[in-house]
């Protein structure tokens, strides 16, 4: 072999050896700042890098020094305090963007004398036709009781639905109840409540269940129209710094949009789906879905929507226990009864939605399969027959490893504490409802007395009984702006000097972020590569405007994000003060960070 072609082939050798190590640097530093990792220890660092998606050091400045090459990225942090990027464990993204483009009744008081204008106001700006159904969302339902004919005085014409807030009941004027064809003669459906006048005669009120003869009769927009409302309202959640979220209510039609939004590039979040259980008031009756089939086409639906083991996935199926507690629904089911409201006990303790020995026979079935099961369950009657079932599931299977969830959660009876952790079932909370507020007074307060009403919504009483705590919004029926949560779960109040609700409940702040984060992640199965900043795992997190840990906790929700990676990539950043859901967003997003990207820049290259 000639000298020259060995010289040769050491110059390719050192040249090979310095690509691989540039190839080793990192593409993105941020340094000098304050990194909570959410790992076992909890631990606080200053730097963060990474390269492509995934972490490759955390620690001090020195440490990660030697990751930084000539292209590399780095971010003076300037001491700002970075996360984990939050997962949201139960939202509803699609249903809650296609209400968005409801006429909305957020806010306003509900009689309908104030209702009137703002409805008319949307009706006049809306071109439907004579028979087009009109929709209205967020009414408030608590007190709200109103006939198709109290309706009429709003709209004769066209058929109106007033959906309220609590996504579970709907009010319809005289047109609309004509066009629904339900009668005196129309029977009951398990788990609904259809509102009837001495005749028999339905008066315009539904809820629950029964809702769906409103729903099936009101025609849904085309798929391209859902799937670019859905977008439009998951870049607003992202600039929330939400990086994974689970809808916890997909059918074929919510399934069909995910799709669409993964294959066209539109997905800012890692996405869970919970298959929907069709019709859980089957398995009230005999020979219904707790059957073979039925669990083999669940597991079926839920390995279609396996689509890309980092953004698309399935593997849940939601089921719902009851309903909900507030007065007038009533349809959240209680081991004791409901109080009038003078605080006697009246006959009424709800109902579960399911036979108990039946949704026993069906989780076991699904665990044995390898399916994590999320049950809404709000009453405690609801959330101990949850419990059951997963104990059930537990003495068949033994530990599958499924991490079962129970939602809401919103009244857990004492003794039923401890069955969290003993069957490792996850407590999902929406923790920003714990407060005083109409909602949580009026309706509920006089008809559970003071006994149970002491644990509503007890997050911290699940949390002293070693229950694993996960957070979700349940938007649209609340914010998924997490710093609310974060807020309202350190201080059980809506905002500065407000009386808390049952104070004992609260729970640390850490303990609500690793219900955004780590734990989130775990519940989700996905925590090996979210939920908290370590090597190896993806660089999902979020820079934020001030230090959460440190300041007082009434003023948390103000905090705004600056910067959020998803994948290891910029998805959002935003001037600081700013607000993440201004309309001036876009003019002066990236200020910020770009000044800083500039700076450093700068300092990199100075000599
Ligand atoms: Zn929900």
């Amino acid at each position: 072999m000639a000298a020259g072609s060995i010289l040769g082939l050491l110059a390719w050798f050192s040249s090979a050896g310095a690509e691989a190590e540039e190839q080793a640097k990192a593409d993105v530093v941020l340094r000098n700042g304050k990194i909570y990792t959410a790992d076992k220890e909890r631990s606080i660092k200053q730097t963060i890098a990474f390269r492509g998606n995934t972490i490759v050091a955390v620690g001090s400045d020195a440490d990660v020094a030697p990751l930084i090459g000539s292209g590399t990225n780095v971010i003076d942090l300037g001491g700002k305090l970075v996360l984990p990027g939050f997962i949201d464990t139960h939202i509803h993204p699609i249903i809650g963007a296609l209400n968005g483009a409801k006429c909305s009744l957020a806010g306003v008081k509900a009689t309908i004398d104030v209702l009137k204008p703002v409805i008319q106001n949307c009706l006049a700006e809306d071109q439907g036709g004579a028979d087009e159904w009109f929709e209205a969302a967020q009414l408030d339902n608590y007190g709200f009781s109103a006939t198709a004919k109290d309706l009429d005085g709003i709209e004769m014409k066209r058929p109106i639905a007033l959906w309220g807030n609590d996504g579970h009941t709907v009010w319809v004027n005289s047109r609309g109840l004509a066009l629904l064809g339900v009668t005196a003669e129309t029977p009951d459906i398990p788990g609904g409540k259809i509102a009837r006048d001495a005749k028999g005669a339905p008066t315009g009120y539904f809820a629950d269940s029964a809702s769906i003869f409103v729903d099936e009769k009101i025609p849904s927009p085309s798929l391209e129209e859902k799937a670019a409302l859905t977008a439009a309202e998951l870049k607003r959640m992202s600039a929330y710094g939400i990086t994974s979220l689970m809808d916890a209510f997909v059918t074929p039609a919510e399934e069909k949009v995910w799709r669409m939004l993964y294959d066209t590039g539109r997905l800012p979040m890692r996405v869970r789906m919970a298959i929907y259980l069709a019709d859980p008031n089957a398995l009230l009756k005999p020979a219904s879905n707790d059957s073979d089939e039925a669990v083999a086409r669940l597991v079926k639906v839920s390995k279609d929507g396996d689509v890309d083991p980092d953004f698309l996935r399935a593997g849940v199926v939601k089921v719902f226990a009851d309903g909900v507690m507030e007065y007038p629904a009533q349809t959240a089911a209680l081991l004791s009864p409901y109080l009038d409201k003078n605080g006697k006990p009246t006959k009424h303790s709800g109902e579960l939605y399911f036979d108990p020995q039946r949704f026993a026979s069906l989780v076991t079935k699904l665990d044995a399969a390898g399916l994590a099961v999320h049950i809404h369950a709000i009453g405690d009657r609801a959330v101990r027959a949850s419990l059951d079932a997963f104990a059930a599931a537990r003495a068949a299977n033994g530990d599958k490893d499924n991490r079962h969830q129970i939602a809401h959660l919103q009244l857990v009876d004492p003794a039923d504490f401890p069955r969290f952790k003993e069957l490792g079932v996850m407590a999902d909370m929406q923790l920003e409802w714990a407060k005083r507020e109409p909602a949580t007074e009026g309706p509920l307060e006089p008809y559970l007395g003071p006994e149970r009403y002491r644990y509503l919504y007890p997050a911290g009483s699940l949390h002293k009984a070693g229950a694993t705590i996960i957070g979700g919004s349940d938007w649209d029926i609340s914010s998924y702006n997490p710093f609310r949560a974060f807020q309202t779960a350190v201080t059980r109040a809506g905002g500065k000097g407000e009386r808390p609700l049952n104070i004992d409940e609260r729970i640390p702040l850490e303990t609500a972020i690793d219900a955004y984060t780590i734990n989130a992640a775990f519940a989700m199965k996905q925590d090996r590569t979210t939920g908290s900043l370590e090597a190896g795992k993806r660089a999902d997190l979020v820079v934020l405007d001030r230090d959460i840990l440190t300041i007082n906790p009434e003023t948390i929700e103000d905090t705004k994000v600056l910067a959020i990676y998803l994948d290891g990539r910029l998805v959002h950043s935003a001037p600081a003060g700013s607000n993440a859901e201004g309309d001036d967003e876009d003019e002066e997003a990236g200020k910020w960070w770009d000044e800083r990207e500039a700076r450093m820049r700068d300092w990199l290259h100075r000599d």
